[in-house]
């Protein structure tokens, strides 16, 4: 798999009226840029992503991704990414504007299983307006039947727009138009409705999203001789959780929440304990369909409230520990989890430290 993931960002956006470039602005949890660099990268569709951005981006770690200078129109920033990867042998290239951070990792793969057969494909939706167009005084009607309102991401056999791009130097809006300008075919597929640009502030509020809650408990035995893992990280401790994978309490109270919350059932369900192939399976890699199953539905998590339950470990030592490895694994902002430790005024198995449990509630969004 060849293809390089172009995401544009280097526009002023004079329409947003805010000191920042809309495209940095922090939009459901993140910057506004992320959510297309994010659904990219989960989509596994792509070797390279290039952002395209005259100002500088800090905080990306992963290797795949790389900040280049934009020009001052959109149509050079974009020239500018064909240039800087001309050699690195990409067959296919998507190109998308940041300012639509909205489209799904379902439009990704139409796309890209479009251009098996074809040298472009690209989203476009219709419009139920009635239409004029304006030619000097003069104004006309449109049939709107025929109008196509063509969205990003667009993608494209590489070396046709290379060269297209290269020798056609005049402002365009997207690529499709230099295709089009150039009496070259376009694959039209059908887009979505909440991939719009935002362009004014009013644009932020535009979607909307219906809320989830799941509810997650788990509880473990604790063991001599294994060693202890919470939320995915290991805290020394004098026992380790007895269970048929790592026994992580938090991970599995966290997957039972976000099945909870999606209403698929339960992780016993998923990962059966009498299933030989379950057997000491490492509770992130429970996790990872899980949040595959949450990517491909549309849904994303807005906030994970958890209450650890033992009298040991202290929760307060390794809190920032535990939800720094949880960021990481869901691939959500610190600020999104809550840790609490609770204990049990030493009554019960947990009270003394044969046992502990967790619970916890999680929030998720999802496009409506
Ligand atoms: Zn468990």
């Amino acid at each position: 798999m060849s293809n390089c993931f172009i995401l544009l960002a280097a526009g002023k956006g004079k329409r947003f009226k805010s000191k920042n470039p809309k495209q940095f602005i922090n939009y459901i949890n993140k910057p506004l840029f992320m959510h297309s660099v994010d659904k990219a990268l989960k989509s596994k569709l792509f070797k390279s992503i290039i952002i395209v951005s005259n100002l500088p981006i800090k905080n990306i770690h992963d290797k795949s991704i790389k900040v280049i200078k934009g020009g001052r129109e959109r149509h050079e920033s974009s020239h500018n990414a064909l240039n800087f990867i001309k050699n690195k042998k990409f067959k296919n290239v998507f190109i998308h504007d940041a300012a639509r951070p909205n489209f799904s990792i379902k439009l990704l793969k139409r796309l890209y299983s479009g251009l098996k057969n074809n040298k472009a494909v690209v989203p476009f939706l219709r419009t139920a307006n009635s239409t004029k167009y304006k030619v000097k005084n003069k104004i006309q009607n449109l049939v709107r039947d025929n109008l196509l309102f063509t969205q990003t991401p667009q993608c494209f056999d590489f070396k046709t727009l290379y060269s297209l791009s290269k020798y056609n130097k005049e402002k365009v809006t997207d690529e499709a138009s230099l295709f089009l300008n150039n009496d070259q075919n376009i694959k039209f597929i059908k887009g979505e409705k909440n991939n719009f640009k935002i362009t004014t502030k009013s644009d932020l509020k535009k979607i909307s999203f219906r809320n989830f809650y799941g509810i997650g408990f788990d509880i473990h035995r604790l063991i001599k001789n294994k060693k202890l893992y919470l939320g995915g990280t290991k805290i020394p401790f004098h026992s380790g959780l007895q269970g048929h994978s790592d026994g992580d309490v938090i991970l599995h109270a966290i997957i039972d929440g976000l099945l909870g919350a999606m209403r698929k059932k339960d992780i016993g369900s998923l990962y059966p304990s009498n299933k030989m192939k379950f057997k000491n399976i490492r509770s992130p890699n429970m996790l990872s369909p899980i949040l595959k199953i949450l990517d491909n539905n549309g849904y994303f998590i807005n906030n994970i409230d958890i209450n650890l339950i033992c009298e040991r470990p202290k929760v307060s030592k390794y809190r920032s520990k535990i939800i720094s490895s949880l960021s990481n694994l869901l691939s959500i902002n610190k600020d999104q989890i809550n840790l609490k430790g609770k204990t049990v005024e030493k009554l019960g198995l947990i009270g003394k430290e044969k046992a502990i449990a967790c619970e916890t509630i999680v929030s998720l969004n999802c496009y409506a």
